[in-house]
């Protein structure tokens, strides 16, 4: 994305070094740190620019500058001794391709989460998961997926301070969340144990490729109990966690109970009415697959 168009909008008695971006014509200026002391000082109008595959679809007339995130040239993943560290800037294209270890028993969930994103292989190469959690649309698939697997952020706050915050709390709501102006997403952590559980994925859509209405994982914890990520389906991703696999109605109730009619989404992907139905029909779905898998080997 970013498409540059340098010289076709320049006139004469424009400076050099103006860029035009493709739609956003109130765009004058475009930064493009290499580290994190280059980031610029975070201005009113200013916007980080992952992939773009949001930020050009829509006017943006609100918008001056755009700060690349590109040239930062973050590692996009790192398998490691504690998990896995995505970098925001992570495309999902280069998610999907990750060769996991056989004894990342949850690593099928990354696939299944990748292709809950249903778009063309261009948004897939361009979009990011970094972009994908600030986006903190209801049926962000890395917000399902991080959620489910315990992810942790690391945010660079815009006075130079760092922060970590769950997943689970990063998002607020629909299209809210923890950011405050000028705060950069680094990365994300996903532990080690997290990526050893057992799981099970469940996600439908009102048609056969629209966006998620309810997007649910379960996965069984070293102690056996269950541990339910509801999104999608929410304004904001729900975790309930059980102390060993419950049986139907405890599981029914736990929802019912954990999960206000005000917390369904409402939007034409979905009736709140309906993402409730599917919600308790496919947690229903996950703990019977996973019964098996709690009892003792
Ligand atoms: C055809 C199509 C299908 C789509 N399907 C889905 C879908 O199923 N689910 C879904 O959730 N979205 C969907 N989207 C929306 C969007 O593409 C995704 O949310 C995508 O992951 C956004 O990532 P990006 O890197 O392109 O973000 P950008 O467009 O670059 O940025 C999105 C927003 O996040 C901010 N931002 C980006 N990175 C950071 C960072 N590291 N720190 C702080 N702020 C940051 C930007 O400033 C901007 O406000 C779809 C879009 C298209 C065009």
């Amino acid at each position: 994305m970013a498409l540059v168009l340098q010289d076709c909008y320049k006139q004469k008695d424009w400076v050099e070094s103006i860029e035009v971006y493709m739609d956003l014509n109130t765009i004058k200026d475009v930064a493009r740190p290499r580290a994190r002391s280059e980031l610029p000082v975070w201005t009113a109008g200013d916007a980080w620019l992952a992939g773009g595959t949001w930020l050009f679809s829509e006017p943006q007339v609100h918008l001056s500058r755009l700060i690349d995130l590109a040239d930062l040239k973050w590692p996009p993943l790192e398998v490691n001794a504690t998990g896995l560290t995505m970098a925001a800037t992570c495309t999902i294209a280069q998610l999907d391709a990750l060769a996991c270890p056989p004894d990342w028993l949850a690593a099928p969930l990354i696939n299944q989460c990748c292709r809950a994103f249903l778009a063309s292989f261009k948004i897939w190469k361009t979009a990011t998961v970094g972009g994908n959690l600030c986006m903190s649309l209801p049926a962000g698939p890395m917000i399902s997926l991080t959620s489910a697997l315990d992810g942790v952020c690391t945010i660079w706050r815009a006075d130079g301070t760092e922060r970590k915050v769950t997943v689970l709390d990063f998002v607020t709501g629909n299209q809210r969340n923890v950011l405050a102006a000028g705060d950069l997403l680094r990365q994300i952590d996903i532990p080690l144990a997290a990526l050893k559980r057992r799981s099970a994925f469940r996600q439908i859509s009102l048609a056969p490729v629209g966006r998620s209405a309810a997007l649910l994982i379960g996965s069984i914890a070293a102690e056996g109990g269950l541990l339910l990520t509801v999104s999608a389906s929410t304004k904001r991703p729900v975790r309930l966690a059980f102390g060993k696999v419950p049986a139907p109605h405890e599981l029914r109730e736990a929802i019912l109970h954990g999960i206000g009619d005000g917390d369904y989404h409402d939007d034409i992907h979905g009736k709140p009415f309906w993402r409730k139905h599917m919600t308790l029909r496919l947690a229903e779905e996950i703990r019977s697959e996973l019964s098996g898998a709690a009892a003792p080997p």
